[in-house]
Formats: structure tokens, C-alpha cells, sequence
């Protein structure tokens, strides 16, 4: 099976090609980041306009390099498309390009779930350890393998706009652990980076995580704010409170800019504080993720669930901090025991009792999954291979659907869509 996918949610135009077999026949991206940048965020209108422009070619582009068959563009089996969450005129473009290809066609129309995408990029990317242990070469598509990570898995999704932790139970069925209470991560990260005044890198993917990120590096000592830039929603009533909160650890980073700024002679922050700050900032916010995955973990451990990995997706994602933390949270857990609970495991052992240590369960940690950076911040191969997951459930939707620019992933698979 062929797929088609579009995606114009926010301020990319992206178009890309990908088979059932998990090959990526074409992608092309085309950016609205310089655009944006000079006016210190996304302008829905100007992102709608460039979306407009740029799409025909695009989609042009992405059937041109993608190689099809003699019967060109007929060789296509599906057209996926974003239908939301997103940017309402933005996702409008692409939906009605998505729809008209379609009918035109006759093909098989499927509006995808963004977050959904961002969350199933994995199953396309990642190779099943059990039978090939070569991890580190995600971006190497293997042919013909099952997708991997099986169901049911978690997914930290990081990104522009979300924050949350989800179990995946199946195509279609995801249930929230946890959500923003107020900004997403990525807003946080990108206001930090904005008052820190953090040399934009051109050319470089990520925005300004990416330079926010690669400015840290250069910390000499990266608890110098420490007191001052508390980790959000800890433990209260020895209970963790499954929400997320980055308001708060933005306002603070604000404040110790102002501060230093204001008792500088020159009225400027020093550069060595600065990268402190950001190193602060960032190891902050990611030890606030790493406490609620530890939660969700033990969460579903409880309901036993057994979850063998976790999926960090989003462009967020991206943050080798992150990626780093998260699996030294996962590491920790033992996901073949996850059903287990204590008396069982007393039963077992009692059972195993005289016989070598060698019949004991081997310990398992639940495995980290990292789709590649580029295809962790938004593209349309995420779309593509999405609308082939759902095709191949039998989720096809008609020609007449509307955008669902605000669409809580949990109401996936209910039938009903916000409009
Ligand atoms: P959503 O998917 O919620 O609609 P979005 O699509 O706009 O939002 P993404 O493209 O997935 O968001 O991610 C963009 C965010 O990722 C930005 O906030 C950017 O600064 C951040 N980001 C990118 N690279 C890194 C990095 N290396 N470290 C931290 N943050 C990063
Ligand atoms: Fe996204």
C-alpha cells in the first residue's frame, strides 16, 4: 500500500510518500520559520497564507521524487491528511488539497490525528529488539516487520503545543495520565530561549530548543539557580499529582533574567550566568517530566498494564537530556514484572525454590524509543504511514469532513469530533 500524506497544521507545509512496508519514498518539507521569527512567535494568518502558496508545490514535489509506477500518481492507495488539532485556517488548506485529490482519484480518504501521528511515528521508524538489536540506526527502515513498539506502550509527546503522557492501547485509543495545566513544554523552552536572547542557530532544525539546547552545553555550573527554579507539581501528601506545569519554572527563569539584568553595571546578563540559567531551565523541566513518567510507570504497573516501552515524540523530543534522563527513569523498571504484584512474585520464587538461579525471569527494563529528531518535530511521513495504520483497521472517513482544530486525543475512536 501506498500513502500520501499532508500536513499544514502549524507552520510547516510538508508532503510525503511512505509504503505499508515501511519505506519513505519522498518527503519535502517547506518551512515558515523565517517568516515567524521575526515576529517572536506563529502568525496564524501569515502561516495560512504561506500554506496556500506553498502546498501545490509541494505536493508536486513529493509524487515527482517519490519514484511511483507507470501509472504515476494513480499508484497512490490512500490520501492522509492532518484534520486537527492545530491552526484552523492552516489545517483548512491542506484538508480541502487532501479532500479534492481524493474525489478526484477515488481514493480512500483518511483525516489523521496529529498527536496520534506524532505518537505512531515510532512503529514506523523503530526495529523489534527481539529480533534485531541494532537500535541505533532508527533512521534504516526495516522491510516487512511487524511495527514496533507493540501495543500497549506509553508516549511522552513534548511539542510546540502539547505536553502529555498517554497510554496507547491501539490504533484509535489512547487514554491521557497526564496534561498541561498551563503552557506546554515547548512554549516554556521557546520564551526562556526568547528572554535569554539565545543566538538563533540558521539552518539548524529545532527552533529555539535546538539552540537552547546546544547553548547549555556551555555550563560551567548548572545548579546556580537551583533554589531558585524549583521542580513544579512535586510530591504532595507523599502523592504525586499527575499534571504538568511549565508556567511557573518560565516566570522564574524570567524573573532571574530580570534580576541579574538589573543588578548588571552594563545591564546585561552575563554570558556565563546565562548558560547556567539555560542549563537550570532545561534540567529542570526535564527532571518535571522524568517524575511524572516514574508515576505513570508505577501507575499502570498498579493496573497492570504491562508496558514494555515508552516513546518520546514531539519536537521536544529532540533533547538528548531528555532522551538521556528518561531512560535512566525506565531503566529502573522491570516491565516483564509489571503484572506481577508482591505475593505473586513471593508464590513464584517460593515455587522456584532449590532450582538455579538461571530459570529466574530475566530483568527487562521498559525500553526508550526515539523516533529520528527530524521526523520528531512535525513532517507529513507521520501523516502518511498514520493514514496506513488506520486504512488498515478499516478507518477511512468520507469526503464531506471538517477541520477539528481543537481534538482531544482521547475522543479518538468515539465517533465524535469537535468541529
Ligand atoms: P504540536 O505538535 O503540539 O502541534 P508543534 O508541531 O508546533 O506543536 P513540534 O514541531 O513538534 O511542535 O515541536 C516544536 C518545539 O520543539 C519547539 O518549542 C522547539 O523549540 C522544540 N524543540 C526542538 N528541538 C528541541 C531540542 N533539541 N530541545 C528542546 N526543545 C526542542
Ligand atoms: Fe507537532
Amino acid at each position: 500500500l501506498i500513502a500520501l500524506g499532508i500536513e499544514t497544521s502549524c507552520d510547516d507545509t510538508c508532503a510525503a510518500i511512505v509504503t505499508s512496508d515501511r519505506q519513505i519514498l519522498s518527503e519535502v518539507l517547506r518551512t515558515q520559520h523565517h517568516l515567524h521569527e521575526p515576529m517572536g512567535g506563529i502568525v496564524p494568518k501569515l502561516a495560512h497564507h504561506a500554506h496556500m502558496r506553498n502546498l501545490p508545490e509541494v505536493v508536486k514535489e513529493a509524487i515527482q521524487k517519490a519514484g511511483l509506477g507507470e501509472r504515476g500518481i494513480q499508484e497512490i492507495d490512500i490520501i492522509a491528511v492532518t484534520r486537527g488539532p492545530g491552526l484552523a485556517h492552516c489545517l483548512g488548506v491542506g484538508l480541502n488539497a487532501a479532500k479534492t485529490l481524493a474525489a478526484a482519484l477515488n481514493k480512500p480518504l483518511i483525516g489523521v490525528h496529529h498527536m496520534e501521528a506524532h505518537a505512531l511515528t515510532a512503529r514506523l521508524t523503530t526495529r523489534d529488539p527481539a529480533t534485531d538489536q541494532d537500535q541505533a540506526s532508527s533512521d534504516i527502515v526495516p522491510i516487512g516487520s511487524d511495527p514496533y513498539p507493540s501495543f500497549p506502550f506509553l508516549t511522552l509527546l513534548v511539542s510546540g503545543g502539547h505536553t502529555l503522557l498517554l497510554v496507547a492501547h491501539s490504533v484509535d485509543r489512547y487514554t491521557t495520565l497526564a496534561t498541561t495545566v498551563d503552557d506546554s513544554i515547548g512554549e516554556a523552552i521557546d520564551k526562556t530561549a526568547r528572554e535569554l536572547d539565545i543566538p538563533w542557530l540558521p539552518g539548524r532544525a529545532g527552533g529555539p530548543g535546538a539552540s537552547l539546547e546546544e547553548f547549555a552545553k556551555g555550563s560551567q555550573d548548572p545548579t546556580r539557580y537551583l533554589d531558585r527554579l524549583p521542580i513544579p507539581m512535586s510530591l504532595r501528601n507523599n502523592k504525586w499529582e499527575m499534571k504538568f506545569s511549565f508556567a511557573g519554572v518560565k516566570s522564574a527563569a524570567t524573573r532571574i533574567v530580570n534580576q541579574e539584568k538589573s543588578t548588571s553595571p552594563t545591564g546585561e546578563m552575563d554570558e556565563e550566568k546565562k548558560k547556567d540559567l539555560a542549563a537550570g531551565f532545561q534540567n529542570c523541566a526535564v527532571a518535571h517530566l522524568c517524575q511524572k513518567v516514574e508515576q505513570g510507570l508505577m501507575d499502570c504497573r498498579k493496573q497492570g498494564l504491562e508496558i514494555s516501552s515508552l516513546v518520546i515524540s514531539g519536537g521536544v523530543g529532540r533533547n538528548a537530556t531528555l532522551r538521556s534522563k528518561i531512560e535512566e527513569v525506565c531503566n529502573q523498571f522491570d516491565s516483564r514484572a509489571m503484572k506481577a504484584s508482591k505475593p505473586a512474585g513471593r508464590r513464584a520464587s517460593a515455587a522456584t525454590e532449590g532450582t538455579s538461579a538461571a530459570t529466574e525471569v530475566p530483568r527487562q527494563p521498559v525500553q526508550v524509543i526515539c523516533p529520528p529528531p527530524k521526523l520528531c518535530t512535525d513532517n507529513a511521513v507521520m501523516i502518511a504511514w498514520t493514514g496506513l495504520e488506520r486504512y488498515q483497521q478499516g478507518l477511512v472517513d468520507p469526503y464531506d469532513i471538517d477541520i477539528a482544530p481543537k481534538w482531544p486525543l482521547d475522543m479518538l475512536g468515539t465517533g465524535v469530533v469537535p468541529e
